[in-house]
């Protein structure tokens, strides 16, 4: 690091992108620590968990930067872009990791709006907190210069935790920032990156696996079964929160119905009641569930006596099922309890 070290602000301002995890907030205090202001973005693309909780406890408020990224003091925005994600999963240019994670192009997308912001505000660059070869496929050292190339920044994109161990930027061959001013991180290895949180003072950071539900192989296969059931693979917004709950089934049929597991639960699912019918029983305390769509006849029956099945009149001869339709209209259905013999979970 070099001896320049001047007051916050007075090296003037520049626009990071941060999750919120180690590496982002790492970036963060580098940055402020050369004496720049920063304006970090948050994006929420929809597939954070730490969100997802955030949208099943409080449906009605915007999603929140996390408070470790408060901590840092810069000036934290939170961009919602889910409306503008979604369509890129579809079919990412450059493809997907080892699950259903487009890395190159998320990276690429969140830079793009960083460099709008950056232009807006007359910021000097836009920083990431990448690091060179932490991971196999996004931070090697070409995927690097595809994010740069992708993002429309190029050489406007300063990497401070691997700089020294990068191709000059603009920043710095204007002066703006100089070489011994970058670190040389690299790999998979976490202890420096600990070493400089504690020296910096970044305390209270998420665990690296906690975060991202695209990498998560469970959540996968439930993602993958809505993609094939989604002309174009188009996703809706809130398609992310109804994969995070309950339990998944595919029935007989091939329609897939999801049963809440908990109260919590039992809420997320009836708030899809404008998409398809909704399930529950009309006595006894037991699950919600939610099959999308107009479904025939024998879905409706098969769905209502798992609904049965889940709940406390699990043993009983007969448990009378609601079922609720999109445009408020109800109807119970007297069934015997069933089993998911024949389904497939997901
Ligand atoms: S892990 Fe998720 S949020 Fe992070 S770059 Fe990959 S797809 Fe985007």
């Amino acid at each position: 690091m070099g001896e320049r070290n001047p007051g916050p602000g007075q090296a003037g301002l520049a626009v990071g992108i941060a999750s919120g995890g180690l590496d982002s907030l790492l970036a963060v205090k580098v940055v402020q620590r050369l004496g720049f202001e920063v304006v970090a973005l948050h994006f929420v693309i929809g597939f954070e968990s730490a969100h997802l909780r955030g949208f099943i406890e409080r449906p009605d408020e915007p999603a929140r930067a996390s408070p470790a990224l408060l901590a840092t003091g810069a000036r934290v925005e939170v961009h919602d872009v889910r409306a503008g994600y979604l369509p890129l999963l579809a079919d990412p240019p450059c493809g997907f990791g080892s699950q259903c994670n487009p890395c190159i192009d998320c990276h690429a997308f969140m830079l793009a709006q960083a460099g709008q912001r950056m232009r807006a505000l007359g910021a000097a660059f836009v920083f990431s907190g990448e690091v060179l070869g932490q991971r196999p496929m996004s931070q090697n050292s070409q995927s690097l210069v595809r994010v740069a190339e992708r993002s429309g920044l190029g050489d406007r994109l300063v990497r401070p935790l691997s700089g020294a161990l990068l191709p000059p930027t603009a920043p710095e061959r204007e002066g703006v920032l100089r070489r011994a001013d970058l670190l040389d991180l690299s790999g998979r290895g976490r202890q420096r990156q600990q070493a400089l949180a504690m020296e910096l003072g970044v305390r209270d950071y998420p665990s690296p696996a906690g975060g991202c539900l695209l990498t998560d192989p469970q959540y996968c296969v439930r993602l993958r079964d809505l993609f094939a059931r989604r002309p174009g693979r188009l996703l809706r917004v809130d398609d992310p929160l109804l994969l995070f709950v309950g339990r998944h089934l595919v029935l007989p049929s091939g329609a897939k119905v999801v049963i809440g597991r908990r109260d919590e639960e039992n809420g997320v699912v009836a708030r899809y009641a404008p998409r398809g019918l909704v399930f529950e029983a009309v006595e006894q305390n037991g699950p919600t569930a939610f099959l999308e769509g107009a479904p025939p006849d024998q879905d409706v029956l098969d769905v209502a006596r798992l609904v049965a099945r889940y709940g406390q009149g699990r043993g009983l001869p007969r448990v009378a099922i609601r079922v609720s339709a999109p445009d408020g209209s109800t109807r119970v259905l007297e069934v015997e309890p069933g089993t998911p013999e024949g389904c497939r979970v997901l």
